[in-house]
C-alpha cells in the first residue's frame, strides 16, 4: 500500500514509518519540521519506499493518491505546543480538515493520533473511552487538549455525515528513543538531567501519576487499529496501564543511571492532570492488543540511545 503519515519526522511518526516500510508498504512522509528533526528520517532518505514532503498540514494536502492516512502532525510535549498556541490549535483542527478531505478523495481510512489529554484532570482513577474528561477549556493546556477534542469531533462528524473511514487512537504517555531530549517530557528530562548528574525536577509533590507506554509496543497498537475492520472506529485507548506516581519514576532512573542526583521539587504548572491510567479492555478485545514491555526495560533501552547523543 501507499501510507501517509503526518508528523512523519516525529517521535512517534518516525517509528511508525519505519514498521510500515519494514511491512512491505511505500510511504510518503509528511513534516514541516516545526518539532520533528529530519535527522529521526535520514535512514529512511535513500529508501526508494520513502519519500518526504515538506509541508504544513493546516494547508491542503493536494492531490495525492493514497490507500492509507495517519495523521501525527502536531507538537506533543507542553513545553512545545505552549509556544504558539494558536498555531497548535490550528494544527489539530484544520490539518484534521485536511486529512479527512484527503481521506473522502481517496476513499481510504484515516486514523487520527489522539491523546490521553482528552480526558484533562481525570476525575476517575481508570480513564474509559466513555469517560468525556475534564478539561479546562481556556487554561494554557487547552491548546492542545481542546484542539485534539476538537479533531476528534471532526472525525466522528466526517463519518456519520459523509461516510469517512475513521479512526481515533488515544495515546498514553509513549517515549523512547528519538524523543527530542530538550523538549521538557517528563521520561526524556529526567533520564538527561540523571545522566548529568543534575538535579531530577519534579512538579509538584511527585504524588501524581501517569502510565508509560515504550514505543515499540505502541506502534503496532497504531497499525492494528488501521488494519482493523471498519465497524471499528474508536476512539481506543492505547498505552501501558502501570501506574507510577513521578517520585517512583524519578527514583527509577536513577537507579537505573546510577546517578548521584538528587531531586529538586517545583511547582505544578496549572491544570496539570493528577492521574492517568488508561482502561485497555477495548484495546485488547477488539485489536488483541496489550502492551508487553516493562517501564525498566523500556527505560534502559532510553537510557541507552539518549546517552549515545551528543549533547552533554
Ligand atoms: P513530536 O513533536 O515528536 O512529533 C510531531 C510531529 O508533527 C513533528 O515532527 C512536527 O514537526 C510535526 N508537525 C507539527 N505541526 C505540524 C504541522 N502543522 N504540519 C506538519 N507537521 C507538523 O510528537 P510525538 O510524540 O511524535 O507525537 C506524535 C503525535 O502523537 C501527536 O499528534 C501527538 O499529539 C500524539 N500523541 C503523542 C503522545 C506521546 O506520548 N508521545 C501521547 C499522546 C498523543
Amino acid at each position: 500500500m501507499r501510507v501517509l503519515v503526518t508528523g512523519a519526522a516525529g517521535f512517534l511518526g518516525s517509528h511508525l514509518c519505519d514498521q510500515l516500510i519494514s511491512d512491505g508498504h511505500s510511504v510518503i512522509g509528511i513534516d514541516n519540521l516545526q518539532t520533528g528533526r529530519l535527522k529521526n528520517i535520514e535512514h529512511l532518505q535513500s529508501n526508494s519506499k520513502f519519500e518526504f514532503l515538506h509541508h504544513d498540514v493546516t494547508e491542503p494536502i493536494g492531490n495525492l493518491k493514497v490507500d492509507q492516512i495517519y495523521n501525527l502532525a502536531c507538537p506533543a510535549s507542553p513545553i512545545q505546543y505552549q509556544i504558539d498556541p494558536v498555531k497548535t490549535i490550528k494544527t489539530s483542527f484544520l490539518g484534521a480538515i485536511n486529512v479527512l478531505d484527503l481521506a473522502l478523495e481517496n476513499n481510504c481510512p484515516v486514523l487520527q493520533s489522539s491523546t490521553s489529554e482528552v480526558y484533562g484532570d481525570p476525575t476517575t482513577p481508570e480513564q474509559v473511552e466513555e469517560y468525556w474528561g475534564n478539561v479546562n477549556p481556556i487554561g494554557i493546556r487547552a491548546c492542545y487538549d481542546e484542539g485534539k477534542r476538537a479533531a476528534e469531533t471532526l472525525f466522528f462528524d466526517y463519518h456519520r455525515q459523509l461516510g469517512a473511514k475513521v479512526k481515533v487512537a488515544r495515546i498514553f504517555n509513549t517515549y523512547g528513543p528519538r524523543m527530542d531530549p530538550l523538549d521538557g517530557r517528563v521520561v526524556s528530562n529526567f533520564i538527561i538531567q540523571a545522566i548529568r548528574n543534575e538535579p531530577i525536577s519534579i512538579f509538584g509533590d511527585g504524588s501524581h501519576t501517569r502510565s508509560f507506554c515504550y514505543v515499540a509496543d505502541l506502534i503496532p497498537g497504531l497499525v492494528s487499529l488501521m488494519n482493523s475492520i471498519p465497524t471499528i472506529t474508536g476512539p481506543i485507548n492505547l498505552g501501558n496501564n502501570q501506574e507510577f506516581s513521578i517520585l517512583e519514576l524519578a527514583e527509577e532512573v536513577i537507579r537505573l543511571t546510577e546517578s548521584d542526583s538528587n531531586i529538586l521539587y517545583l511547582p505544578l504548572p496549572s491544570d496539570d492532570p493528577q492521574q492517568r491510567k488508561p482502561n485497555l479492555k477495548k484495546a485488547e478485545e477488539l485489536l488483541s492488543w496489550k502492551p508487553k514491555i516493562e517501564l525498566r526495560e523500556g527505560l534502559q533501552k532510553t537510557i541507552h540511545h539518549f546517552r549515545e547523543l551528543t549533547i552533554y
